[in-house]
């Protein structure tokens, strides 16, 4: 079956695979929904998208992706609310980073109306696979791929643009949790002047073999200091790192090198509401170090998408291993903002900041 809505032509798959998954127990990202969306880049535009059955893609064996790595990717969710609404948080944010991240990665931009009627469209066509509850979300994966043959090293004329849906529990549930961290001494994941502040997909593919040894050595992840004196503190694999000395809360500033996470944009602003003191500077491993020494490093913690909040319980510099305090759960600024931002995003609190989404019916 084939249909036209609006712009995008729709073949929706025959059955669903939806009464084969184990809502309950589902892995981060192992799992996606009937269908998938696609839109193609040709002589210099964008084609009629089409949404089709989630399935494996033909691509010429020497297409620029494969061999230049020109990818972009984001992370996102969606929401169903007790009413059956489907919400998405800070969508505008994600469709602005992708583009700027295509940009300088030498790629076209992704129109806007586009993005949000291709998403839309496929959510409520797969909105059965979204479920209701704490913790439970869809995590939408839009990414950008070149796909044009040829092996010489210069930027394809051709694209693909596309979203999947992957169905998603609490991250804590799926096997996430608390993370032990190395900060960084030797290896670097992005330098001033490269590509670290887009979400590229080299970027992640560098990490892990610095990771792989990290985790020999017992921790789960790195956390990135500059690349130039291995002084200053920047993020973490795939989150924004923060810091709580005392009672302020300190996170690294913005730059070349550091992705723009929204998570870590919003816990600033709700920090700020709840009266935290908040400092955004250079945080350098030897003053965490000191603080963690004189019992004044009372937190760590990521900021992403996929975890909101992930409390860090310790960390090792240089030889030195070091354990956080156990704090109580009234106590935590990371449970109490992990809260905050959950509770607007499962639309359970007046939406002060206006970060809400309605998907339209
Ligand atoms: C995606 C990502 C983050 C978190 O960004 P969010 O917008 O909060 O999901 C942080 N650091 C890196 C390197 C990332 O790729």
């Amino acid at each position: 079956m084939s249909t036209t809505t609006q712009n995008i032509k729709i073949e929706k798959s025959g059955t669903s695979k939806i009464d084969q998954v184990d809502f309950s127990n589902l892995a981060f990202g192992s799992i996606f929904t009937d269908h998938m969306y696609i839109c193609d880049f040709k002589n210099g535009e964008w084609q009629t998208p089409v949404i089709k059955p989630y399935g494996p893609i033909l691509m010429d064996p020497s297409a620029k992706v494969l061999h230049y790595g020109q990818a972009v990717f984001e992370g996102m969710k969606a929401y169903k609310a007790d009413d059956d609404k489907i919400w998405m948080f800070r969508p505008d944010e994600n469709q602005k980073r992708i583009n700027i991240s295509a940009v300088r990665l030498q790629m076209p931009e992704f129109p806007k109306e586009l993005f949000y009627e291709g998403l839309e469209t496929l959510l409520k066509l797969d909105r059965d696979w979204i479920k209701k509850g704490e913790g439970n979300a869809m995590y939408i994966r839009p990414f950008m791929i070149a796909s044009e043959p040829g092996m010489s090293a210069s930027p394809a004329t051709e694209y693909k643009f596309m979203f999947l849906l992957s169905p998603v529990q609490s991250y804590f549930k799926g096997g996430g949790g608390d993370v032990k961290v190395l900060f960084a001494d030797k290896y670097s994941r992005s330098a001033s002047g490269g590509v670290g502040f887009a979400k590229a997909a080299g970027n992640y593919a560098g990490q892990f073999f610095p990771t792989a040894l990290a985790q020999e050595q017992g921790y789960q992840q790195i956390v990135w200091t500059d690349a130039s004196t291995h002084t200053n503190l920047e993020e973490a694999g795939v989150m924004n790192v923060f810091f709580r000395v005392g009672d302020t809360l300190l996170t690294a500033p913005n730059s070349d090198r550091i992705l723009d996470g929204i998570t870590r944009k919003s816990i600033l602003e709700v920090a700020k509401d709840e009266g935290i003191k908040v400092e955004v500077r250079n945080v350098t491993v030897y003053e965490i170090e000191e603080a963690a020494k004189n019992g004044t490093l009372k937190e760590m913690f990521g900021a992403g998408t996929a975890a909101v909040v992930n409390p860090i319980t310790g960390f090792g510099f240089k030889g030195n291993d070091y354990e956080l305090p156990k704090l109580k759960t009234d106590d935590s600024y990371a449970i109490l903002l992990r809260k905050r931002i959950t509770d607007i995003q499962n639309n359970k609190v007046e939406d002060k900041f206006g970060w809400r989404y309605l998907v339209k019916e």
